[in-house]
């Protein structure tokens, strides 16, 4: 029998979930999100998950953490792999151990000691959410938030947020954008800006792991890894950095010369930078000096799948983290433990801060000036 009243209801929710996030996945995609798993509302905010598609490449985005939970693309036979590790629906991202999978992070990324800073004349003190360190902006910094999605289209979605002034410690309002840009080239883009109305510190980046196998398929040990970069930031025990720069010559850090990301790893009780981060887990430096300019910060290359991931940044760091903490204690989006060293994070961004804000080039913003950073992922595959 013909109920009209129904008819309505079910269309009145289908354009509500179209609304949110394009339904489910697209048609023939590799992942098999649905968009209705990511709609909640969080401290008044609608959360929801965003299709990308151009090319090759399909990408899905949350405004939660202006997150990328997934990412598909080809192998050297064509065969599509998710290989973003995250999570399936929303409230898997809120009860999970490991917190910042596929997000931004701000203000400020890494460790800083104490979590104090110096600024003008004044100290600052911010939440020790890694005692007895503040760790990538704490616990409620830009990565459990919801952002506003300002825009979106077929191929790039564009994320705000507003961090009042005195969130987790740091001064001044600040307002940060961050644009996604699929383009026909396999290339997915990230452009982060940001102004503030007071002087603050701010070094973002994005902090997904990459399995190029696809997530969930093993270890990333035999992945092949270049980082043309002469010097890594060392740090103390503790993953403190302290302020000096180390040249990669003769040591496990030199992926200037391609090389399985586990080839040197074994060292790990013997080499005490491996030893002190338990890992990888480093700043990369790629420029001394600021430098602007889009060059290549890293090259990843899985040979099974032949799939291939280049980096390229205007940012003067990256910073590689080989997955050492994960225990299998949160499922990825197959339902799958995710596990010590099955993925690993190249975070482009600025150098760190420390407590005297003397070492290394500042990454303080002031008002009046615009923060902005580029950063480029290009898929492609090898023989
Ligand atoms: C840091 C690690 C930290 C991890 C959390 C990395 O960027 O360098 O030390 O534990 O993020 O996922």
């Amino acid at each position: 029998m013909y109920k009209p009243g129904i008819t309505l209801l079910l269309a009145t929710l289908f354009v509500g979930i179209s609304l949110f996030g394009k339904s489910n996945s697209p048609q023939g995609s590799c992942f098999s999100l649905n968009a209705s798993d990511f709609q909640k509302t969080v401290n008044g905010k609608q959360i929801g998950l965003y299709f990308l598609k151009n090319g090759q490449l399909e990408v899905a985005i949350t405004n939660y953490g202006a997150r990328i939970v997934s990412l598909c693309a080809p192998s050297r036979t064509g065969e599509m792999a998710d290989v973003v590790v995250g999570f399936k629906s929303i409230d898997d991202y809120l009860k999970a151990k490991g917190t910042y999978h596929g997000a931004i992070i701000g203000r400020v990324a890494g460790r800083i000691a104490g979590g104090k800073f110096d600024l003008n004349g004044a100290t600052f003190s911010l939440p020790l959410n890694s005692p007895p360190n503040h760790l990538h902006g704490g616990v409620n910094g830009f990565h459990n938030q919801v952002w506003d999605v300002s825009a979106v289209t077929d191929t790039s979605i564009v994320l705000t947020y507003l961090s009042v002034d005195g969130e987790m410690g740091y001064p001044g309002n600040l307002n940060v954008k961050a644009t996604y840009i699929l383009n026909s080239k396999n290339e997915l883009s990230m452009e982060l800006a940001a102004t503030t109305n007071k002087n603050t510190p701010l070094n973002l980046t994005n902090h997904a792991f990459f399995n190029l196998a696809g997530e969930g398929s093993g270890t990333i040990l035999n992945h092949i890894l270049t980082i043309p970069a002469q010097y890594i930031c060392p740090v103390s025990a503790g993953k403190i950095p302290t302020g000096k720069l180390m040249s990669v010559k003769n040591t496990p850090f030199d992926f200037r010369k391609p090389k399985p990301i586990g080839k040197d790893l074994g060292l790990e009780k013997t080499e005490e930078q491996l030893k002190f981060a338990g890992g990888y887990d480093h700043h990369f430096v790629l420029n001394k000096k600021k430098c602007n300019v889009m060059k290549l910060a890293a090259a990843v290359t899985d040979p099974q799948s032949g799939r291939k991931m280049e980096v390229f940044t205007d940012e003067p760091c990256i910073h590689f983290f080989s997955a050492n903490f994960f225990n299998g204690a949160d499922l990825d989006k197959g339902n799958r433990p995710i596990q010590f060293r099955e993925s690993f994070a190249l975070e482009t961004q600025r150098f760190p801060l420390l407590p005297d804000n003397k070492s290394f080039p500042s990454i303080t913003l002031n008002p009046g000036e615009t923060y902005k950073a580029k950063t480029v992922y290009r898929f492609s595959v090898v023989k």
